[in-house]
Protein backbone atom coordinates (compact mmCIF):
# COMPACT_ATOMS: atom_id res chain seq x y z
CA UNK A 1 0.00 0.00 0.00
CA UNK A 2 1.19 3.62 -0.82
CA UNK A 3 -0.80 6.49 1.86
CA UNK A 4 -0.52 10.01 -0.22
CA UNK A 5 -0.88 12.60 2.05
CA UNK A 6 -2.93 16.04 1.40
CA UNK A 7 -0.26 18.83 0.66
CA UNK A 8 -0.68 20.71 3.81
CA UNK A 9 -0.73 17.89 5.87
CA UNK A 10 1.01 18.92 9.31
CA UNK A 11 4.19 17.03 10.83
CA UNK A 12 1.07 15.65 13.75
CA UNK A 13 -0.63 14.35 11.36
CA UNK A 14 2.37 12.76 9.44
CA UNK A 15 3.31 11.33 12.88
CA UNK A 16 -0.42 9.87 14.01
CA UNK A 17 -0.30 7.79 10.35
CA UNK A 18 2.80 6.67 10.93
CA UNK A 19 1.85 5.67 15.27
CA UNK A 20 -1.36 3.81 13.27
CA UNK A 21 0.96 2.04 10.60
CA UNK A 22 3.41 0.44 13.25
CA UNK A 23 0.37 -0.20 15.41
CA UNK A 24 -0.94 -2.14 13.13
CA UNK A 25 2.51 -4.19 13.21
CA UNK A 26 3.67 -2.64 9.90
CA UNK A 27 7.01 -0.39 8.96
CA UNK A 28 6.49 2.96 7.45
CA UNK A 29 8.91 4.01 5.18
CA UNK A 30 8.63 7.97 4.04
CA UNK A 31 9.39 9.83 0.81
CA UNK A 32 8.88 13.01 0.95
CA UNK A 33 9.06 14.80 -1.99
CA UNK A 34 8.89 18.66 -3.06
CA UNK A 35 4.92 18.34 -3.53
CA UNK A 36 3.71 16.07 -1.24
CA UNK A 37 4.59 12.93 1.52
CA UNK A 38 3.97 9.41 0.56
CA UNK A 39 4.17 6.58 2.80
CA UNK A 40 4.95 3.32 1.47
CA UNK A 41 4.03 0.37 3.76
CA UNK A 42 6.20 -2.68 4.25
CA UNK A 43 4.40 -6.02 5.46
CA UNK A 44 1.41 -7.71 5.69
CA UNK A 45 -1.27 -5.29 4.70
CA UNK A 46 -4.45 -7.31 5.56
CA UNK A 47 -4.74 -5.12 8.53
CA UNK A 48 -5.10 -1.67 6.57
CA UNK A 49 -8.15 -3.46 4.85
CA UNK A 50 -9.34 -3.74 8.67
CA UNK A 51 -8.89 -0.36 9.95
CA UNK A 52 -9.02 1.71 6.81
CA UNK A 53 -6.61 4.93 7.24
CA UNK A 54 -8.48 6.91 4.53
CA UNK A 55 -10.61 8.77 7.43
CA UNK A 56 -7.35 9.73 9.33
CA UNK A 57 -7.18 13.57 9.10
CA UNK A 58 -3.98 14.67 6.34
CA UNK A 59 -4.55 11.41 4.42
CA UNK A 60 -5.70 11.94 0.81
CA UNK A 61 -5.48 7.98 -0.56
CA UNK A 62 -4.88 5.11 0.22
CA UNK A 63 -3.49 3.02 -3.07
CA UNK A 64 -2.81 -0.52 -3.82
CA UNK A 65 0.66 -1.16 -5.53
CA UNK A 66 0.09 -3.13 -8.28
CA UNK A 67 3.72 -3.63 -8.65
CA UNK A 68 5.50 -6.37 -6.84
CA UNK A 69 8.06 -3.59 -5.86
CA UNK A 70 7.26 -0.36 -3.70
CA UNK A 71 10.19 1.31 -2.63
CA UNK A 72 11.75 1.44 -5.76
CA UNK A 73 8.32 2.51 -7.58
CA UNK A 74 7.52 6.26 -9.28
CA UNK A 75 4.20 5.90 -7.21
CA UNK A 76 6.18 5.79 -4.05
CA UNK A 77 8.33 8.54 -4.94
CA UNK A 78 7.18 10.41 -8.17
CA UNK A 79 11.11 12.62 -8.77
CA UNK A 80 13.61 11.02 -9.86
CA UNK A 81 16.69 10.19 -6.92
CA UNK A 82 19.87 11.68 -7.13
CA UNK A 83 22.72 9.74 -6.07
CA UNK A 84 25.42 10.87 -4.40
CA UNK A 85 28.74 10.12 -4.61
CA UNK A 86 30.73 13.18 -2.68
CA UNK A 87 33.08 15.23 -4.07
CA UNK A 88 30.02 17.29 -6.20
CA UNK A 89 29.59 13.97 -8.17
CA UNK A 90 26.44 12.51 -8.82
CA UNK A 91 24.65 10.14 -10.63
CA UNK A 92 20.79 10.80 -11.68
CA UNK A 93 20.84 14.46 -12.15
CA UNK A 94 21.71 16.63 -15.70
CA UNK A 95 25.17 15.35 -15.38
CA UNK A 96 26.22 12.30 -16.51
CA UNK A 97 28.53 10.09 -14.42
CA UNK A 98 31.59 8.23 -16.19
CA UNK A 99 33.10 5.19 -14.37
CA UNK A 100 36.29 3.49 -16.05
CA UNK A 101 38.89 1.89 -15.32
CA UNK A 102 40.69 -1.94 -15.69
CA UNK A 103 38.21 -5.29 -15.20
CA UNK A 104 40.64 -6.48 -12.61
CA UNK A 105 43.23 -4.41 -10.44
CA UNK A 106 45.99 -6.54 -11.59
CA UNK A 107 49.26 -4.40 -10.29
CA UNK A 108 50.18 -1.06 -8.83
CA UNK A 109 51.99 0.51 -12.22
CA UNK A 110 48.65 -0.79 -14.70
CA UNK A 111 46.48 0.62 -12.34
CA UNK A 112 47.52 4.35 -11.68
CA UNK A 113 48.65 4.12 -15.61
CA UNK A 114 45.12 3.87 -16.01
CA UNK A 115 43.63 5.76 -13.86
CA UNK A 116 45.59 8.61 -14.50
CA UNK A 117 44.48 8.38 -17.73
CA UNK A 118 41.18 7.95 -17.31
CA UNK A 119 41.29 10.81 -15.40
CA UNK A 120 42.48 12.98 -18.07
CA UNK A 121 39.62 11.65 -20.04
CA UNK A 122 37.07 13.04 -17.77
CA UNK A 123 36.25 10.42 -15.70
CA UNK A 124 35.41 10.62 -12.03
CA UNK A 125 34.94 7.67 -10.72
CA UNK A 126 37.62 4.70 -10.81
CA UNK A 127 36.36 1.16 -11.81
CA UNK A 128 39.03 -2.21 -10.89
CA UNK A 129 38.01 -5.72 -9.89
CA UNK A 130 39.41 -6.52 -5.94
CA UNK A 131 37.29 -9.48 -5.95
CA UNK A 132 36.70 -11.04 -9.16
CA UNK A 133 33.65 -13.67 -10.06
CA UNK A 134 35.44 -15.76 -12.85
CA UNK A 135 34.04 -18.01 -14.41
CA UNK A 136 36.07 -20.63 -14.21
CA UNK A 137 38.05 -21.02 -10.94
CA UNK A 138 41.21 -20.95 -12.38
CA UNK A 139 41.31 -18.16 -13.56
CA UNK A 140 42.64 -14.91 -12.50
CA UNK A 141 40.56 -14.70 -9.22
CA UNK A 142 41.28 -10.40 -7.86
CA UNK A 143 44.20 -9.03 -5.48
CA UNK A 144 41.79 -9.08 -2.82
CA UNK A 145 43.19 -6.66 -0.22
CA UNK A 146 45.66 -5.51 -1.37
CA UNK A 147 43.69 -4.59 -4.42
CA UNK A 148 41.45 -2.66 -2.63
CA UNK A 149 44.17 -0.86 -1.30
CA UNK A 150 45.89 0.05 -4.55
CA UNK A 151 42.14 1.38 -5.84
CA UNK A 152 42.46 3.63 -3.04
CA UNK A 153 45.80 4.98 -3.65
CA UNK A 154 45.21 5.63 -6.96
CA UNK A 155 41.73 7.51 -6.48
CA UNK A 156 43.57 9.61 -4.01
CA UNK A 157 46.01 10.67 -6.03
CA UNK A 158 44.34 11.62 -9.39
CA UNK A 159 40.99 13.07 -7.42
CA UNK A 160 38.23 9.94 -8.41
CA UNK A 161 35.75 8.29 -6.75
CA UNK A 162 36.27 4.37 -6.15
CA UNK A 163 33.74 1.50 -7.27
CA UNK A 164 34.31 -2.39 -6.54
CA UNK A 165 32.27 -5.15 -6.71
CA UNK A 166 31.51 -6.99 -3.09
CA UNK A 167 31.40 -10.89 -3.49
CA UNK A 168 30.74 -11.82 -0.30
CA UNK A 169 29.07 -10.52 3.08
CA UNK A 170 32.34 -11.51 4.76
CA UNK A 171 34.63 -9.22 2.83
CA UNK A 172 32.17 -6.23 3.30
CA UNK A 173 33.72 -4.60 6.46
CA UNK A 174 37.37 -4.45 3.80
CA UNK A 175 34.95 -3.33 0.82
CA UNK A 176 33.44 -0.72 2.34
CA UNK A 177 36.27 0.99 3.85
CA UNK A 178 38.02 1.11 0.22
CA UNK A 179 34.77 1.87 -1.67
CA UNK A 180 32.91 4.70 -2.40
CA UNK A 181 30.45 3.09 -4.07
CA UNK A 182 29.71 -1.26 -3.44
CA UNK A 183 29.16 -2.94 -6.71
CA UNK A 184 26.84 -6.43 -6.89
CA UNK A 185 27.92 -7.75 -9.65
CA UNK A 186 25.34 -9.41 -12.05
CA UNK A 187 26.11 -12.72 -10.92
CA UNK A 188 25.09 -12.23 -7.69
CA UNK A 189 21.64 -9.75 -8.31
CA UNK A 190 19.82 -12.26 -6.36
CA UNK A 191 22.12 -13.09 -3.93
CA UNK A 192 19.54 -11.70 -1.43
CA UNK A 193 22.13 -11.74 1.84
CA UNK A 194 24.58 -9.60 0.65
CA UNK A 195 21.50 -7.08 -1.07
CA UNK A 196 20.45 -7.04 2.75
CA UNK A 197 23.95 -6.15 4.12
CA UNK A 198 24.40 -3.15 1.90
CA UNK A 199 20.64 -2.09 2.51
CA UNK A 200 22.07 -1.82 6.08
CA UNK A 201 24.73 0.88 4.94
CA UNK A 202 24.17 4.37 4.02
CA UNK A 203 26.86 3.93 0.83
CA UNK A 204 25.81 4.09 -2.59
CA UNK A 205 25.45 0.87 -4.11
CA UNK A 206 25.61 0.11 -7.85
CA UNK A 207 23.76 -3.23 -8.42
CA UNK A 208 23.95 -5.35 -11.98
CA UNK A 209 21.52 -6.31 -14.07
CA UNK A 210 21.65 -10.08 -13.71
CA UNK A 211 22.49 -12.31 -16.65
CA UNK A 212 19.04 -13.66 -16.92
CA UNK A 213 16.96 -10.93 -14.95
CA UNK A 214 13.85 -9.66 -15.98
CA UNK A 215 13.66 -5.73 -15.01
CA UNK A 216 11.20 -6.84 -12.32
CA UNK A 217 13.02 -9.31 -10.68
CA UNK A 218 15.88 -6.83 -10.92
CA UNK A 219 13.66 -3.44 -9.31
CA UNK A 220 12.64 -6.49 -6.77
CA UNK A 221 16.81 -7.40 -6.13
CA UNK A 222 17.19 -3.34 -5.81
CA UNK A 223 14.23 -3.39 -3.47
CA UNK A 224 16.02 -5.37 -0.87
CA UNK A 225 18.39 -2.96 -0.63
CA UNK A 226 15.95 -0.01 -0.14
CA UNK A 227 13.62 -2.11 2.01
CA UNK A 228 16.65 -2.08 4.50
CA UNK A 229 16.68 1.49 4.53
CA UNK A 230 19.30 2.27 1.80
CA UNK A 231 17.92 4.41 -0.65
CA UNK A 232 21.22 5.33 -2.62
CA UNK A 233 21.09 2.17 -5.49
CA UNK A 234 22.34 3.37 -8.98
CA UNK A 235 21.11 0.99 -11.54
CA UNK A 236 23.44 -0.75 -14.25
CA UNK A 237 21.78 -2.64 -17.37
CA UNK A 238 25.24 -4.51 -18.45
CA UNK A 239 23.35 -7.17 -20.86
CA UNK A 240 21.56 -10.21 -20.86
CA UNK A 241 21.55 -13.60 -21.96
CA UNK A 242 19.60 -14.36 -25.18
CA UNK A 243 20.26 -16.68 -28.18
CA UNK A 244 22.41 -14.08 -30.21
CA UNK A 245 26.29 -14.97 -30.06
CA UNK A 246 28.21 -12.69 -31.99
CA UNK A 247 28.02 -10.18 -28.85
CA UNK A 248 28.77 -11.34 -25.19
CA UNK A 249 24.99 -10.30 -24.15
CA UNK A 250 22.51 -8.71 -25.73
CA UNK A 251 22.60 -4.98 -24.60
CA UNK A 252 18.86 -4.37 -23.88
CA UNK A 253 18.50 -0.49 -24.03
CA UNK A 254 14.89 -0.49 -23.99
CA UNK A 255 15.30 -1.59 -19.85
CA UNK A 256 16.55 2.49 -19.75
CA UNK A 257 13.51 4.18 -20.84
CA UNK A 258 11.14 1.41 -19.16
CA UNK A 259 13.01 1.57 -16.20
CA UNK A 260 12.78 5.43 -16.11
CA UNK A 261 9.23 4.81 -16.40
CA UNK A 262 8.53 2.68 -13.37
CA UNK A 263 11.08 3.49 -11.08
CA UNK A 264 13.18 6.63 -9.42
CA UNK A 265 16.59 5.24 -9.35
CA UNK A 266 19.54 6.05 -11.35
CA UNK A 267 20.54 3.91 -14.35
CA UNK A 268 23.55 4.07 -16.09
CA UNK A 269 25.10 1.26 -18.59
CA UNK A 270 27.99 -1.00 -19.35
CA UNK A 271 28.75 -1.27 -23.44
CA UNK A 272 31.58 -2.83 -21.95
CA UNK A 273 30.35 -6.57 -20.25
CA UNK A 274 27.39 -5.88 -22.31
CA UNK A 275 29.12 -6.70 -25.86
CA UNK A 276 32.95 -8.03 -25.03
CA UNK A 277 34.38 -6.22 -27.71
CA UNK A 278 36.10 -3.04 -27.87
CA UNK A 279 34.74 -2.26 -31.31
CA UNK A 280 31.39 -1.93 -30.49
CA UNK A 281 31.64 -0.09 -26.82
CA UNK A 282 31.73 3.36 -28.38
CA UNK A 283 28.59 2.74 -30.90
CA UNK A 284 26.75 1.58 -27.58
CA UNK A 285 27.87 3.98 -25.36
CA UNK A 286 26.79 6.23 -27.28
CA UNK A 287 22.95 4.45 -28.03
CA UNK A 288 22.55 4.09 -24.08
CA UNK A 289 22.93 7.89 -23.58
CA UNK A 290 21.03 9.08 -26.27
CA UNK A 291 18.37 6.71 -24.73
CA UNK A 292 18.55 8.26 -21.42
CA UNK A 293 21.43 6.33 -19.24
CA UNK A 294 22.23 8.44 -16.49
CA UNK A 295 26.20 7.31 -17.17
CA UNK A 296 28.42 4.56 -18.11
CA UNK A 297 30.97 2.28 -16.82
CA UNK A 298 33.73 1.08 -18.96
CA UNK A 299 36.50 -0.90 -19.41
CA UNK A 300 39.95 0.71 -19.87
CA UNK A 301 43.67 -1.18 -19.75
CA UNK A 302 46.73 0.15 -21.22
CA UNK A 303 47.48 -2.82 -22.56
CA UNK A 304 44.64 -4.58 -23.32
CA UNK A 305 46.68 -7.62 -24.77
CA UNK A 306 47.89 -8.71 -21.62
CA UNK A 307 44.98 -8.50 -19.35
CA UNK A 308 44.30 -10.81 -17.01
CA UNK A 309 40.65 -10.30 -17.45
CA UNK A 310 38.61 -9.20 -20.10
CA UNK A 311 41.03 -7.98 -22.56
CA UNK A 312 39.20 -8.10 -25.58
CA UNK A 313 36.81 -5.54 -24.44
CA UNK A 314 38.75 -3.25 -22.93
CA UNK A 315 39.74 0.15 -24.29
CA UNK A 316 43.12 2.07 -25.05
CA UNK A 317 43.27 4.60 -23.03
CA UNK A 318 43.05 6.97 -26.46
CA UNK A 319 40.27 5.17 -27.44
CA UNK A 320 38.42 6.20 -24.19
CA UNK A 321 39.44 9.80 -25.05
CA UNK A 322 37.56 9.59 -28.45
CA UNK A 323 34.92 8.12 -26.47
CA UNK A 324 34.18 11.11 -24.58
CA UNK A 325 34.58 13.36 -27.18
CA UNK A 326 31.65 11.40 -28.68
CA UNK A 327 29.77 11.06 -25.40
CA UNK A 328 29.74 15.17 -25.19
CA UNK A 329 28.18 15.34 -28.30
CA UNK A 330 25.39 12.80 -28.03
CA UNK A 331 25.02 14.44 -23.89
CA UNK A 332 24.45 17.75 -25.07
CA UNK A 333 21.74 16.30 -28.39
CA UNK A 334 19.47 15.33 -25.48
CA UNK A 335 20.20 18.19 -22.47
CA UNK A 336 22.88 16.28 -20.22
CA UNK A 337 26.70 17.31 -19.23
CA UNK A 338 29.67 15.18 -19.51
C1 LIG B 1 32.47 -6.11 -13.58
O1 LIG B 1 31.93 -5.01 -13.81
O2 LIG B 1 33.64 -6.21 -13.18
C2 LIG B 1 31.72 -7.36 -13.82
C3 LIG B 1 32.21 -8.54 -13.46
O3 LIG B 1 30.54 -7.16 -14.43
P1 LIG B 1 29.22 -8.07 -14.43
O4 LIG B 1 28.90 -8.38 -12.99
O5 LIG B 1 28.21 -7.18 -15.08
O6 LIG B 1 29.54 -9.28 -15.23
MN1 LIG C 1 35.33 -7.26 -16.72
Amino acid sequence: MIIVLKPDATKQQLDHVLDRIKALGLKPMVSKGTERTIIGVIGPEDALRVQPLEVIPGVEKVMPVLKPYKLVSRDFKPESTVVNLGDGISVGGKALVMMAGPCSVENRQMLFETARAVKRAGAQVLRGGAFKPRTSPYSFQGLRDEGLKLLREAAKETGMRVVTELLDTRDLKMVQQHADIIQIGARNMQNFELLKEVGQLHKPVLLKRGLSATITEFLLAAEYILSQGNFNVILCERGIRTFETQTRFTLDLAAIPVIKKFSHLPIIVDPSHSTGEWEYVEPMAKAAIAAGADGLIIEVHPNPEVALCDGPQSLLPKKFVKLITEIRKVAKAVGRTV
